[in-house]
């Protein structure tokens, strides 16, 4: 990390602060784990730290240290709200923009508390007061490992190396997307030797599926489709075939991956309808250099990042479909080697 930045927050973790510590809704396992480890490390500073979450995260996730400490705007919103009005520093991580944090959007706006981001997204907007933005980093993870370590390396305790494992290792698809480097690994190998255990991490998160989840897997493979003459497959899930299966929040998480698996396909994309939210949530994989993050912005009110992205749309299954069809259609060019 530069080093100008690091002073920046030498500077600001001086003495002891009132502190909120602030994922994405949603949280996925980089989030959680960089959310949580700073949070760790602040309150071992000094500071009185707590983690607020926009909503709940699957259970795949519920097991990680200090988890159980997580305030859910959704569940307890006036303490959520008191502290972070109250807040001396608010850090938002894993996000570059406060409309992905929902109904606290506005809160934090209206706080005047220092804002600080630390986050991995490209683009990322301009509300806060350090940005610390690395976009060529796998995970906002390793962005926290790069400062906790310059800050004091020795407080990196089981733990926080716990959670960071966690996310390096979520956000890399274990260890083989392209973002992944010899420091990631660097960083992964004194991770373990300050206690995180691989292999149990890799088992609570991967190893947990329930047996409606597994038939919920089979749906979406059965419904996947590869559009013609093109590198390109997409599953769809009605909320029909999601209730069929008991779905529960976290359910479908990595299922869009299994697309790329086949073999010559660049771009696998999965559409979710949820009828509460009223929307269909999308998420688009991509391998090389095809950018997905572009084509979530362009067609999928989206973003994220080259190769992994997320959108909404707002109309029917259905039509979401046709327009997903119509957008590979005005983009195919883009596909071909
Ligand atoms: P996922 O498909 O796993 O939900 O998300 C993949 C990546 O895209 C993550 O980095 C996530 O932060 C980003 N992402 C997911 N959904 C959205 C969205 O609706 N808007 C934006 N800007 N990014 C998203
Ligand atoms: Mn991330």
């Amino acid at each position: 990390m530069k080093k100008n930045i690091l002073e920046e927050f030498i500077q600001l973790l001086n003495g002891s602060k009132k502190i909120v510590v602030i994922p994405h809704k949603n949280p996925d396992g980089d989030a959680l784990g960089s959310t949580l480890s700073l949070n760790f490390f602040l309150n071992k500073i000094g500071h009185k730290s707590h983690v607020i979450s926009p909503n709940d995260y699957p259970s795949f996730l519920n097991w990680m240290p200090g988890q159980n400490q997580i305030i859910k705007y959704t569940n307890e919103a006036k303490d959520a709200k008191e502290l972070i009005e109250s807040a001396d520093i608010i850090f938002t991580l894993d996000f570059n923009d406060l409309s992905r944090i929902d109904e606290l959007e506005d809160i934090v706006n209206r706080s005047d508390a220092f804002k600080v981001m630390i986050d991995h997204h490209e683009n990322p907007s301009d509300y806060a007061d350090i940005t610390y933005s690395e976009p060529t980093m796998g995970s906002t993870c390793e962005m926290v490992y790069n400062l906790l370590s310059n800050l004091n390396e020795e407080l990196i305790d089981k733990k926080i190396a716990t959670c960071i494992y966690t996310g390096i290792m979520t956000d890399s698809g274990s260890f083989r997307f392209p973002s992944t480097t010899a420091k990631t690994h660097q960083v992964v190998s004194s991770l373990i030797e300050k206690g995180a255990d691989h292999s149990e991490i890799h088992q609570k998160i991967y190893d947990s599926y329930t047996f409606d989840r597994m038939q919920l897997l089979g749906t979406a493979l059965s419904n996947l489709k590869k559009i013609d003459h093109l590198p390109v497959v997409y599953i769809t899930l009605s909320q029909k075939e999601l209730n069929q299966n008991n779905f529960k929040k976290g359910d479908t998480e990595g299922f869009v991956n299994y697309g790329l698996s086949l073999e010559g396909i660049i771009f696998s994309v999965i559409m979710i309808e949820n009828d509460q939210e009223k929307i269909i949530k999308m998420s688009f994989r991509s391998k090389g250099d095809f950018d997905v993050n572009q084509f979530a912005k362009t067609y999928f009110n989206g973003g994220g990042h080259l190769n992994a992205a997320g959108g909404v749309s707002r109309t029917s299954l259905q039509q979401t479909e046709s327009n997903f069809l119509s957008a590979v259609a005005a983009i195919k060019t883009q596909l071909y080697d």
